[in-house]
């Protein structure tokens, strides 16, 4: 592997750059009207323009983004998170023009991809799933009797989900009804898919995912998990490795669970098993994916091991470096995520010229970011500035790092969601250790 094109853009294009670079392989940056200036196109050794602002002309384009990389000369695609990460069409047309992508087979994807098909899958495959429907809602008596058998509340999800979207919880049959129907229109306008299915309501979980990494020889390694549990409307906001819920005994079943699940779609590449974790320590699976993710940093700085890098190896057919054996987790590591968002006014988002712009640093600081001083953050995409990360020795050293760290980070011109981290830093819950994916629901911050 030569050439990578990589078919993203912000931090994650940067961050594909980066690991490329070091491993002496040239990079095609594509960007659309909007990302003239953006810094992946700065960074790359070649860039090109591949269609104007909107998403679907742009990022999505895959006739564009595929003759791009066909005129290019590149052997490779890395898709990022986002856009065409899970995309199996884009999978296959990539095979079809022999070209790499840097992902698993289009097969694993579809299989993963569709939720309620992915539950059937796991159960198969012994991997505990939350109690629901088998398989989409066909008729809404026979989800009522479900409901009734597991018990109030349930949760009714699209098939085709992502981000949050097309989820309703039901505490009884009347809501229940209603749920269907809500759940059924924003998956269908979300995802042009109306496919919706039901489980079990786990009151007050944490979300807590296993990181996998797979080769094409059919080595599977896990590379321990992430706590993923303070999230606002479903949307993480901080994530943390190892989790505070977590001891090595529950950690290995957890992990040899997440295996068994990129097993049974000879899964290759690096994936994301997503599990609920209850009250009394009992974990069921969520979904899985089947890409790199927002919060991989954490992982990589207790373990020590480039995931990217690796993804990029596995992708290239070459075998997994090292063993399970070899896996240790070192220390404690905390991303928050720096959006352009005014925390105070709900979350509204704050695009525009960022005038000044100075990144922390220091002893185990890492910032993951497609900003600088003079960049505007566009409307048209998400609105992520940076991801902040730190390792320390301890939970308690992390805390303290972030806090540090976020307290020396400036950006002026858009607000930021900066003085909200720094609040639910000082959180007693937070620091606890003992909080569940209601926390921001249950607490003001
Ligand atoms: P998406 O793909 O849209 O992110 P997920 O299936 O990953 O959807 O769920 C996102 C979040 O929704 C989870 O992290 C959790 O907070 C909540 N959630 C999903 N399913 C359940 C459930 N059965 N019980 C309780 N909370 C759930």
């Amino acid at each position: 592997m030569k050439r990578v094109l990589i078919a993203n853009r912000g931090e994650i294009a940067v961050r594909i750059i980066r690991a490329c670079r070091e491993l002496g392989i040239e990079t095609i940056a594509v960007y659309s009207e909007a990302d003239k200036e953006a810094l992946h196109v700065l960074l790359a050794d070649e860039a090109y323009c591949i269609g104007p602002r909107q998403s679907s002309e742009s990022y999505l384009n895959m006739t564009s983004i595929l003759a791009t990389a066909l005129a290019a000369g590149a052997d490779a695609i890395h898709p990022g998170y986002g856009f065409l990460a899970e995309n199996a069409v884009f999978a296959d047309r990539c095979k079809e023009h022999e070209i790499t992508f840097i992902g698993p087979s289009a097969d694993a994807i579809r299989r993963m991809g569709a939720k309620s098909v992915a539950r059937e899958t796991m159960e198969a495959a012994g991997v505990p799933i939350v109690p629901g429907t088998d398989g989409l809602i066909e008729d809404n008596q026979e989800a009522l009797k479900i409901a009734e058998q597991i018990g109030y509340p349930v949760i009714v999800k699209a098939s085709a989900g992502g981000g949050g979207k097309g989820m309703r919880v039901a505490n009884n049959k009347d809501e229940l009804e209603k749920a269907i129907s809500m759940a059924k229109n924003e998956a269908e306008t979300a995802f042009g898919d109306g496919g919706v299915y039901l489980e079990k309501y786990i009151e007050d979980p944490r979300h807590v995912e296993i990181q996998i990494i797979a080769d094409s020889f059919g080595h599977v390694v896990h590379l321990g998990e992430r706590d993923c549990s303070i999230q606002r409307r479903h949307q993480k906001l901080i994530e943390e490795a190892p989790s505070p819920a977590l001891d090595e005994d529950l950690r290995k079943k957890m992990g040899e669970a997440a295996m068994k699940a990129a097993q049974a779609v000879d899964y290759c590449g690096a994936g994301t098993v997503e599990f609920l974790l209850d009250k009394h320590k009992e974990f069921y699976f969520m979904e899985m994916n089947t890409r790199i993710q927002v919060e991989h940093p954490v992982t990589e700085l207790v373990t020590g091991i480039d995931l990217i890098k690796e993804q990029i190896l596995v992708a290239a057919d070459e075998p997994l470096s090292f063993s399970q054996d070899a896996v240790t987790l070192n220390g404690w590591a905390i991303e928050c995520r720096i959006n352009a968002e005014n925390p105070d006014k709900n979350f509204m988002p704050s695009p525009g010229k960022i005038e000044t712009y100075l990144v922390p640093g220091g002893f185990g600081v890492r910032v993951d970011s497609a900003a600088y001083q003079g960049y505007s953050i566009s409307p048209f995409y998400d609105s992520m500035v940076a991801k902040l990360i730190v390792h320390g020795n301890t939970r308690e050293e992390a805390i303290a790092r972030m806090k540090r760290a976020l307290s020396e980070f400036v950006v002026e011109g858009v607000d930021t969601t900066i003085p909200f981290h720094l609040r639910l830093l000082d959180h007693e819950i937070f620091t606890s250790g003992e909080f569940d994916t209601k926390f921001l629901e249950k607490y003001e911050v």
